[in-house]
């Protein structure tokens, strides 16, 4: 046990590298970039600190180009999810007596080795393998893991410190144990830094996970498991497999000593998640932790005081950013009339020239979808768009799978406010746009909180500060992550926790002290120093 009261280093946010012609990040990058492209990387699952390979291995090749293979993985199947939950279970005791300080410097160790050595190793899988540019990229696997980490081990100190009063005699504590048994991380493709968190934050707070990542994101989570294995996580505290999403939770949610889920992905896969956890309910040594982070129509709102270029420049980067495929994209606009011409016209100009093509190639902002699933859907919604009388596509709407999954940035304008792409998550580069009519603000207001089950982020555009508040107070319950005069993506750890509410999620704020709360279950203590040597009280005295 500690023989001081440490403190954790100063923590700030990671500096984000610009990659400029000339600058030293971009040659080591590109080298290697390279590298990964000239090799076949082979991806054993990692349980009990153990690589572990099957006969059933899955290729891994980048969106961008088909044909190109990157790697391949070996595909578990139930008994493999059973040695993890084990493998979780025998590691959990060592662990959760571990003192704080060695959990801290494990983590705080994780993150220097992404920023220095191991920066440009997750950037590259990042890039290839989930096809993002690479200031997407940088921001996501270097600057928010690296912030995740550091941020997640100073919230840590915070709750530790969370002390109750004690009276004069006695001595009140409060310490916040690790759950009982094991967390189940289940991982998203589109934030590598949000595969990194999931499995990260419960074992900082002391707990042992089992880790199933997408199966579109296995490069990267290797990458990652390679970080926490040189910086010290022992055996056994996170374990990764790479079975199917119905495989691993067939065997999770009927163990009896699964003890929460931290999930990120889409809301229909959180919603099954948790009618199975109430169905099995009795079987649980302890109420499972459930958090989840899912899907978003998030919206961008301009008053008619609106600054117009502020404005595209937000739906741009917030709709196309990372082909819209993230969670805060810009999905939805609400552009008032007497704006709308300008609005139309600069937004042709800017979408027009953004440049398609692999993340290779630096100059281009735009790269492909994940996958042919995510690519046959987003083209069914665009033909559909071209021939329904409430939309019409004002711009883009191309697609083309032969070298890779690329679809054009789109722009549909809806007569309706209601119609299919204003209401339902597409998850891919396609931007609708509602006109309404100046004077109709508060009705138009009214629709946009009604259309959507979803509540994640959303972004208003005025330059009027009665209408800043008058909107901001409308739109209170629409936005689990509100914005003002700005994209609404890109939410940085330490500076704007990230989550929503409705169909969004349960809101515990990735990147707060609010998400490490649920993992771990209060005890409190109380020490008397000196106890009463009589049972009874001065009020049972005779007179
Ligand atoms: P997804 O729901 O398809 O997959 C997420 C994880 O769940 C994957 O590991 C997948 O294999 C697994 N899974 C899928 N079906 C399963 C099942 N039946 N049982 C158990 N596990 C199952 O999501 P995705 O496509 O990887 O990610 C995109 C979604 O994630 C979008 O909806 C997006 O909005 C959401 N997202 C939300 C946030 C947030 O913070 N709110 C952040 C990133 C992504």
């Amino acid at each position: 046990m500690p023989k001081g009261i440490f403190k954790v280093p100063q923590i700030s946010n990671e500096p984000v590298k610009s990659y400029a012609p000339g600058s030293p990040e971009r040659s080591w990058l590109k080298k290697e970039i390279e590298k990964m492209r000239s090799e076949v990387i082979d991806i054993p699952m990692i349980i009990d600190g153990q690589e572990v390979r099957t006969d059933n291995t899955v290729s891994i090749h980048p969106p961008h180009e088909r044909k190109h293979l990157l790697g391949h993985y070996h595909k578990g199947d139930a008994s493999h999810v059973q040695m993890a939950i084990k493998a979780a279970l025998k590691a959990r005791k060592k662990w959760a007596n571990l003192s704080w300080e060695h959990r801290a410097s494990i983590f705080l160790k994780a993150a220097s080795l992404l920023a220095g050595p191991y920066r440009m190793k997750l950037n590259a899988a990042t890039m290839l393998a989930q096809s993002k540019s690479v200031f997407q990229a940088e921001i996501d696997s270097a600057g928010e893991l690296i912030d995740f980490f550091r941020f997640n081990v100073k919230y840590m100190t915070e709750i530790y410190d969370q002390q109750p009063n004690s009276p004069n005699t006695i001595w009140d504590r409060v310490e916040y144990r690790p759950l009982e048994g094991f967390v189940f991380a289940l991982t998203p493709f589109n934030f590598t830094s949000i595969a990194g968190n999931l499995p990260s934050s419960p074992a900082l707070m002391g707990n042992t996970v089992v880790w199933k990542c997408s199966n579109t994101q296995v490069y990267s989570a290797k990458v990652i498991m390679d970080i926490f294995r040189e910086a010290g996580v022992p055996d056994g505290v996170i374990n990764l497999v790479f079975v199917s999403g119905p495989v691993a939770g067939n065997e999770i949610f009927s163990h009896k000593d699964f003890t929460g889920i931290h999930f990120t992905g889409s809301t229909e896969v959180f919603q099954n998640i948790w009618k199975t956890i109430g169905t099995n309910i009795h079987n649980y040594r302890s109420y499972p932790r459930i958090v989840g982070e899912t899907g978003g129509k998030d919206f961008v709102f301009a008053d008619p005081t609106a600054n117009t270029d502020h404005l595209v420049v937000a739906l741009v980067r917030g709709a196309f950013e990372y082909q819209g495929q993230k969670c805060s994209a810009a999905s939805r606009a609400y552009v008032p009339r007497s704006l709308w011409p300008e609005v139309r016209s600069k937004l042709e100009d800017m979408v027009n020239g953004i440049k398609m093509g692999p993340p290779e190639d630096f100059s281009n902002f735009f790269n492909a979808v994940i996958d042919e699933p995510s690519f046959d859907k987003l083209a069914g919604f665009i033909d559909r768009a071209k021939t329904d009388k409430e939309a019409e596509v004002i711009i883009g709407g191309d697609y083309d799978k032969s070298e890779g999954f690329f679809i054009e940035p789109t722009v549909i304008l809806a007569s309706d406010p209601k119609y299919i792409t204003m209401e339902e998550e597409l998850f891919g580069p396609v931007l609708t746009l509602y006109v309404y009519e100046d004077e109709k603000i508060d009705e138009t207001l009214k629709v946009l909180n009604e259309t959507s089950n979803y509540a994640l982020t959303g972004a208003i555009f005025s330059t009027d500060r009665y209408n800043i508040e008058r909107l901001s107070k409308a739109l209170v319950d629409c936005a689990g992550n509100f914005y003002i005069n700005d994209k609404p993506t890109g939410a940085v750890v330490g500076q704007q926790p990230f989550g929503g509410a409705r169909g969004s999620g349960t809101n515990d704020k990735a990147g707060s002290y609010l998400n490490l709360l649920r993992w771990v279950s209060a005890r409190s203590i109380k020490e008397e120093f000196v106890p009463p040597v009589d049972y009874r009280y001065p009020f049972m005295d005779e007179v």
